[in-house]
């Protein structure tokens, strides 16, 4: 049986429209698996609701809630209507009753998160999981309405994770494990709709594997069930060499490697979570990320080995960033220095993005965040510490470093007039990295990339 694991995000499931174009994609196939995200915008609303309740302002908090509700029994009106189907009614009435007990469900956990006068990370997850789950129940049902046998199957029951809340680790052996079931309902001829961004921990609590989090489900789901294919569905025909929203010159890659794709979501290209690759890596199973308005479009392929001389192949960049320089005590910085100020960024979860370091210090760039605030204090027994926010990170993917003449050239030629404040290059792993103020990265990036492409 040949597996095809295709996921649909918040754009392809916008509206009735998007929504009937998404199950004509799928009716394409002999054996899809489906996972898709929340409508557009409702994770965002889910969380402001969220916070709103823990502010003390439930009724705003409600009123989101409400209008969350109205949308989608909107969506699902509207898509009937426009594909009559003799069980349209039948359909119709499920829909409304399992939204309807959903966001009941949502009610009562802003409720308590007001009591609390906080949103635990465990509650954000729980509430911000309710746009997939309402999402996939109700395209499962649609896809009825055009004899498409879709049967909805509730993620938490495929999705194990730890507790990890707001960026749960999935437990792969029970992943493998629970997804053996996907075989059996599409043996039976159905179509399996799943919700994306979210799973269940060991004490049967909700979890989700972060933002963007619903390319990870599909590809863990697909890696579990050995598919041919795993393919992300979304509003641009591939992964382009810059973000196209910004630099409209950006063209679509061909082809890719895992490891640049990788490094490509992980500083800040939003097309892909930075997970997504690993599962399908080590299964070799390659990941095509396409556009569903644009199905002809043959998209980006993504494969172990993908090779080519270009002097760099793509470029991808991260705002609201910070520096953080750690200087010892001593003048010149003991073996243990670097051990001592990594433990405390593990401690408190921090994910370096680069770094630099000199005989007596370690400047280190990573993405902003409160508690970056706290830190100083927790340095002080290794040296004193120097935080600059507002910085932007500029990276360049693939870089190729043989052509050192051609790349200093072009792209220094583009940074001479910014203030630089880090750079660092690793000829392994292709990647440069360069810090420069936030206020001018967007304009570099989009000079660097125009002198590059
Ligand atoms: P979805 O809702 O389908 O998950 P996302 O908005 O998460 O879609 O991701 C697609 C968006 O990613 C594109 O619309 C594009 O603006 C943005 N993007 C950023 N960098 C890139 C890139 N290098 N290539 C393609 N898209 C990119
Ligand atoms: N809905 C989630 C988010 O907005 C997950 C996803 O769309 O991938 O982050
Ligand atoms: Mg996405």
């Amino acid at each position: 049986m040949q597996i095809n694991v295709l996921k649909f995000g918040g754009t392809s499931m916008a509206d009735h429209k998007t929504w009937k174009q998404v199950l004509e994609i799928i009716s394409n196939y002999e054996y899809p698996v489906v996972v898709v995200s929340a409508t557009a915008q409702t994770t965002r609303k889910l969380v402001e609701a969220g916070n709103l309740a823990a502010k003390g302002k439930l009724d705003e908090a409600l009123e989101i809630s409400k209008s969350i509700q109205k949308r989608h029994n909107q969506i699902v009106t509207d898509f009937l209507e426009e594909n009559p189907h003799a069980k349209n009614k039948l359909i119709k009435d499920s829909c409304t009753k399992n939204t309807e007990a959903k966001i009941g469900k949502l009610n009562k956990l802003l409720t308590y998160t007001e009591r609390q006068g906080v949103l635990s990370p465990q509650m954000k997850d729980a509430i911000s999981a309710m746009g997939e789950q309402i999402s996939s129940y109700l395209l499962a049902q649609c896809g009825l309405a055009l004899d498409i046998m879709t049967q909805h199957i509730e993620a938490r029951k495929l999705i194990k994770t730890d507790s990890e809340y707001g960026k749960a680790n999935p437990n792969r052996l029970l992943i493998n494990q629970h997804c053996g079931s996907l075989e059996t309902v599409l043996e039976s001829g159905f179509t399996p709709i799943i919700g994306g961004f979210y799973g269940e921990s060991k004490d049967k609590t909700v979890t989700t594997l972060g933002f963007e989090g619903s390319d990870y489900s599909a590809s863990l789901i697909g890696a579990a069930i050995g598919a041919q294919t795993i393919e992300i569905w979304t509003d641009v025909s591939g992964v382009f060499t810059g973000d196209p929203r910004f630099i409209p010159e950006a063209k679509p890659l061909a082809e890719m490697s895992y490891f640049d794709a990788t490094e490509m979501a992980y500083f800040g290209a939003k097309v892909l979570h930075p997970s997504t690759l690993k599962p399908a890596q080590e299964r070799n199973i390659p990941v095509f990320v396409k556009n569903m308005f644009k199905p002809e479009d043959k998209g980006t392929k993504i494969v172990r080995h993908s090779k080519h001389d270009l002097d760099v192949l793509a470029l991808s960049f991260k705002q609201n960033m910070a520096t953080l320089t750690v200087s010892a005590y001593e003048t010149v910085m003991g073996y243990s220095f670097l051990t001592k100020v990594f433990a405390v960024l593990e401690e408190h979860r921090l994910a370096v993005d680069a770094v630099n370091t000199t005989e007596a210090s370690v400047t280190i760039a990573l993405s902003d965040s409160e508690i970056l605030d706290q830190l100083s204090k927790e340095f002080i027994e290794i040296g004193t510490v120097t935080l600059e926010r507002q910085k932007g990170l500029l990276t360049l993917i693939g870089c190729s470093i043989n052509k050192a003449d051609k790349l200093t050239s072009t792209i220094f030629s583009s940074l001479e007039k910014v203030e630089l404040n880090m750079i660092s290059f690793t000829k392994e792993k292709r990647i440069l990295n360069v810090v420069m103020d936030d206020e001018k990265l967007i304009e570099t990036t989009q000079k660097v990339h125009n002198q590059l492409f």
